[in-house]
């Protein structure tokens, strides 16, 4: 998972919206009114949509596993448990059918003492604060009890999103130096092309992890070698604009 970036709502959406809700408080905001107010809310469905597609990931990744083309509109916290989010644009994010339907389905995990959500909201929180990449491995560990129920509820270690994670680390592995050369030797439209694909590749995660290990040009070389470290060092300065 990486830190999604939450678009403000258009004034249409906001309108919708509030007549969704209005809609589930007037019939008494129930579970079984809320499933049937959004079934029927295509209008409000479409705008959320098109502006979830607009924050997405990659190239419209499902904003949970960072692999598969999000097709759907995830309550973060489930419309069976809290009918009167189904239209709150804060609690919308893209999802691929698998994580949906498959995964994360109606769980919600809190803290029994405190309340404290225990699941990863990827447009509030920076999932790096709770869970570590190793992008050899393709897995991940928890720091955090938010990043242990986020890698049990999204099923973040599944074997296709691993290997998945192994094959872009080899991509970064073999491209951030074609990349750099060709930064380095002045042919910018080579260079920006090769980032535009890295870019675009599914497993934004990756590359992410990897520009963490090698925040300094010192632990960039010891991690990863000379070739690829300094890369790593040239991605970050020309991401941060230096
Ligand atoms: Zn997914």
């Amino acid at each position: 998972m990486i830190p999604v970036r939450r678009r403000a709502p258009t004034p249409r959406l906001t309108r919708l919206c509030d007549s969704g809700t209005r809609r589930i408080k007037e019939q008494g905001a129930t579970s079984k009114v809320a499933e049937k107010q959004w079934s029927n809310a295509e209008a409000a469905k479409t705008e959320i949509r098109t502006l979830l597609e607009l924050m997405a990931p990659g190239i419209l990744r499902c904003m949970y596993c960072l692999d598969n083309r999000g097709t759907d509109i995830d309550h973060f916290q489930p419309k069976a448990l809290v009918p009167l989010r189904t239209f709150d644009w804060q609690n919308h994010l893209l999802a691929c059918s698998f994580c949906n339907s498959n995964a994360k389905r109606e769980e919600y995990p809190c803290d029994a003492v405190t309340g404290e959500r225990l699941l990863i909201d990827p447009t509030v929180d920076d999932p790096s604060d709770h869970l570590r990449l190793l992008p050899a491995s393709g897995k991940y560990q928890a720091r955090t009890a938010r990043g242990c129920h986020s890698i049990r509820v999204f099923d973040l270690n599944r074997e296709d999103l691993r290997r998945g994670r192994v094959r872009m680390f080899r991509l970064c592995r073999d491209l951030l130096p074609v990349w750099h050369a060709k930064a380095l030797r002045g042919d910018h439209e080579g260079a920006r092309e090769t980032a535009a694909a890295l870019l675009d590749e599914p497993f934004g995660d990756v590359l992410r992890a990897l520009l963490r290990r090698a925040r300094t040009p010192a632990m960039a070389e010891l991690t990863f070698g000379t070739e690829l470290g300094a890369a790593l060092v040239a991605w970050s300065e020309a991401a941060s604009g230096h």
